[in-house]
């Protein structure tokens, strides 16, 4: 047992609370010292709620006293991503257009967060309106990566990974319409998992791309992310494309970390060409890894991923256009006179607000869908991208006839340096080669940490792939490479991040 309560798992926590051998407020206490300390250098949150996090602490602690039955994961802390709404708190999704915005309901997953009597610490630090690989594009300043303070956490979940890599919180929640999840959860060392679309209700998602959003959960481990999972997944009759149907037993599957007799494909579009050598040959040693744990390697071809970025890059700005369509002054947030106007119009009104509270990549991303969907240009564009998004779907249900799960590299780097790529978008959005093709299938995906690329240093990460409501065999896989991992490496690999050996003793 570790005596600082921040370097427990949540589920190491989770029996220190059922034992009784810490209360709830102590584990709330450390998260909250712990954040005080560094969260100055990293910024991974948007808001902390100490006073909140407390009091659901001290009611988790009351209730055990008089022998309730509790939630496994009653009394361990969380962070949530700034996306998702939270009653009573503010939620501003990284925008200057909803600063102050306090909404009057919980998402789903929140209201289960709060029924698991788990203290919700913040809100976590992301891209504006979740746009982006860096969280450069927060209106708040970015987040930083506890391995290197001078590089980027990931994005746009950048706050979300970087509060569990420098262990302000055990467990945190993030959103995947692009990698959202699986890129930050690459490039800090941590573990992240974008469920089947549909598998975690969306209600109180604050929308980017309402065919691609998917949140789920950021973690250190694998057995963490599924317990995470388990309580978040399942039906909710408030989102209409919520599945109907138990959620896949991850948990059993983390557990049991057996892949024998798998079959592992690796995508050729994926590997290769494009590829960090250090990210690259990490991935190939835990291929060798899974191979002796007993599962078999088989290559798979998936051509019509070549055209994935382009279609979700017409896709998203699509339906991101219209989803911030909402934010038009009157309802939500900001609200800007503009200069020199005696009696504005509303869409003068409008137009000032949207100017001054939208960044510029969202900017950008809204004419861009605007004119996607423009009457003149709506088949060439937007229609042509929903034919190729059916083609990568037809893709994956080939390549899953001969693999039981697919494999590659998360994310083609390791962390880059602020500023690297803020003003070249085409070189942000090719951080999400490897994560958009699931988005747009819908189908689970997972990173996993596979290690340090020797040329500098940083955390690569493992993805895995499976069909529709076969998340279970992400987690078997996950967890049997990483009980691999952390053997041949004689410790969690996040033991090794030099920065945070420093923002530890602040
Ligand atoms: N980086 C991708 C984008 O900018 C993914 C975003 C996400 O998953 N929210 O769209």
């Amino acid at each position: 047992m570790t005596t600082d309560l921040t370097r427990s798992t949540a589920a190491e926590l989770a029996d220190l609370l059922a034992q009784g051998s810490v209360s709830a407020r102590d584990v709330a206490r450390a998260h909250l010292d712990r954040t005080a300390a560094v969260d100055g250098d990293v910024h991974s949150y948007l808001h902390v709620d100490a006073e909140g996090a407390l009091a659901q602490a001290d009611a988790v602690d009351r209730r055990r006293a008089a022998g309730e039955p509790l939630h496994a994961l009653a009394g361990v802390p969380i962070a949530v991503k700034d996306v998702m709404t939270t009653r009573g708190l503010p939620t501003t999704c990284g925008s200057r257009i909803l600063q102050g915005w306090v909404p009057p309901y919980d998402a789903t997953l929140v209201t289960r967060l709060r029924g698991a009597g788990m203290p919700i610490l913040g809100k976590t630090n992301m891209d504006e309106f979740a746009m982006g690989s860096s969280t450069e594009h927060s209106a708040y300043g970015p987040s930083r990566n506890p391995w290197d303070l001078e590089r980027i956490p990931g994005g746009s979940g950048g706050g979300s990974s970087s509060v569990v890599a420098s262990f302000q919180a055990p467990l945190a929640i993030g959103t995947d319409t692009g990698g959202s999840i699986r890129q930050p959860a690459a490039v800090t060392g941590t573990v992240g998992t974008k469920p089947t679309y549909g598998g975690v209700s969306r209600y109180g998602l604050v929308a980017l791309a309402s065919s691609l959003d998917q949140a789920g959960p950021c973690t250190r481990t694998v057995l963490d992310a599924a317990l995470l999972h388990e309580l978040i997944g399942g039906h909710d009759p408030m989102d209409s494309t919520s599945i109907d149907a138990p959620v896949p037993p991850v948990v059993e599957a983390a557990r049991r970390a057996d892949v024998a007799g798998l079959r592992i494909g690796i995508v050729r579009e994926l590997t290769g060409e494009g590829f960090q050598a250090g990210v690259q040959a990490r991935f190939d040693e835990a291929v060798q890894h899974l191979v002796d744990a007993g599962a078999e390697v088989v290559e798979v071809s998936c051509p019509s991923f070549t055209y994935a970025l382009a279609a979700y890059y017409l896709i998203l700005p699509s339906e991101a256009s219209s989803n911030l369509a909402k934010f038009d002054a009157m309802r939500y947030g900001l609200r800007v006179a503009p200069e020199g106007v005696d009696e504005p119009s509303a869409e003068q009104v409008m137009a000032a607000t949207r100017d001054a509270g939208f960044g510029d990549e969202v900017k950008r991303r809204i004419i861009l869908g605007t004119y996607a969907l423009s009457s003149g240009y709506y088949d060439a564009y937007y229609g042509s991208a929903q034919k190729v998004r059916r083609l990568i779907a037809d893709d994956f249900t080939r390549a899953f006839e001969t693999a039981d799960v697919l494999v590659s590299p998360t994310a083609p780097t390791t962390a880059f340096r602020f500023g690297d790529k803020l003003d070249d978008p085409m070189a942000m959005y090719l951080n999400d080669i490897a994560t958009i093709p699931a988005n747009l299938a819908g189908i689970p995906g997972m990173s996993v940490p596979s290690g340090l690329a020797e040329e500098d240093g940083l955390p690569a990460g493992f993805q895995i792939l499976a069909p529709a409501m076969q998340d279970h065999r992400l987690y078997a896989v996950g967890a049997a490479l990483e009980a691999r991992l952390t053997a041949a490496w004689g410790g969690a690999l996040l033991d090794r991040a030099p920065a945070l050996a420093t923002t530890k003793e602040a």
